[in-house]
């Protein structure tokens, strides 16, 4: 079998949620949008449930079903793009928590589905989502009015502890919400971190249960093993993949690796990427190709019959920083044609 294998820890998953839970004082929600972060959001959800997380968040509605339909009735699904012209039918059949954003959405949800849970989303300086402070001054009392059952904003450089962006944020979001008994929340694995004035009454991770960073201390999530489809010897001056951009110094050994840019391993990694067999590091040569790498094994005692490319040597923000992005993207990236194992 040519396929890859992406190895996902559920009981690490589950881990990261109570160490980070642990954290606060304050109850811990999961964020599984884009598809827990590429994990499958049905299983991580439901892994996270078992865990303990009681409220979970979406980006989009169509995701909120998924995970309702995973979880059954009872726990609230917030979806954070809100409630958008032609999201009704879902909102309701799913019983979906939409994050108003605007007046034009707080309009839209109350004519369409009178008395249907909602919160709200401001923004305390992001420019992404939410209603600013001069929007929510208008809409303040009416909105309030109308019962949300939770108010959080978004922070836009908690990865960085020392942004004075946070401490502004959060100024201004203790502004907004000033005097409003309504739940409230701020704070993704970032802001968790910050400290304990940023946590109000939920707090909303997502990469930290995934392994990313800023949380330091997660636990590794994902494993990823890819099988050597040929080795062949190389002699110097010999080149090896597209463009035939790397050429042989010294004779090697090549291993062709199945996996490629389709399958999330970007191209822009090239040459700084590792693979890993049993520890030992060894470097990719040429260009990663849509389905095949080239990894010079010359220096391994003996040629592979797999090489890892995440794992304990190497984790998501480690391979990320290879391709100048972050462990986001790289977890998000990967593909649909690795056979995924869930262990734990
Ligand atoms: C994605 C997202 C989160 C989770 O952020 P992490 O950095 O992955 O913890 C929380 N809140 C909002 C509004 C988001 O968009």
């Amino acid at each position: 079998m040519a396929t890859a294998t992406l190895t996902i820890d559920l009981s690490a998953i589950a881990a990261n949620w109570r160490a980070l839970d642990a954290m606060t004082e304050v109850e811990t929600a999961a964020v599984v949008k884009a598809d827990a972060y590429g994990l499958g959001a049905a299983r991580v959800a439901q892994t996270l449930a078992d865990a303990g997380a009681r409220q979970f968040f979406v980006a989009i509605a169509e995701e909120g079903a998924a995970v309702r339909a995973a979880l059954g009735p009872g726990v609230p699904i917030y979806v954070f793009s809100g409630h958008m012209a032609g999201d009704t039918a879902l909102i309701r059949q799913a019983d979906l928590t939409p994050l108003i954003n605007s007046v034009d959405q707080m309009l839209r949800h109350v004519e369409a589905l009178p008395g249907h849970p909602f919160g709200l989303q401001l923004d305390s300086g992001m420019n992404r989502l939410g209603m600013e402070p001069a929007e929510w001054s208008a809409l303040r009392d009416i909105a309030l009015a109308q019962r949300p059952v939770l108010i959080l904003s978004h922070l836009a450089c908690s990865d960085e502890p020392g942004d004075p962006m946070n401490a502004l944020q959060l100024a201004t979001f203790a502004e907004m919400t000033q005097g409003i008994d309504v739940p409230l929340s701020l704070a993704a694995t970032g802001g968790m971190l910050l400290g304990p004035e940023y946590h109000f009454d939920l707090t909303r991770p997502g990469i930290g249960l995934y392994g990313g960073l800023p949380f330091a201390d997660a636990t590794p999530v994902v494993t990823l093993d890819a099988p050597v489809v040929q080795v062949r010897d190389v002699a110097v001056g010999e080149s090896v993949g597209y463009a035939a951009s790397w050429v042989a110094s010294r004779p090697s050994r090549i291993a062709t690796i199945s996996a490629g840019y389709a399958d999330g391993l970007i191209r822009a990694m090239g040459a700084a990427a590792r693979f890993y067999d049993h520890g030992q590091a060894v470097p990719v040569v040429g260009r990663v190709s849509m389905d095949l790498i080239g990894v010079d094994i010359t220096d391994l005692p003996a040629a592979p019959k797999s090489l890892q490319i995440l794992g304990r040597d190497q984790g998501i923000d480690n391979l990320a920083q290879a391709a100048g992005t972050i462990g986001y993207e790289i977890l998000t990236s990967m593909g649909h044609r690795y056979h995924r194992v869930y262990t734990g």
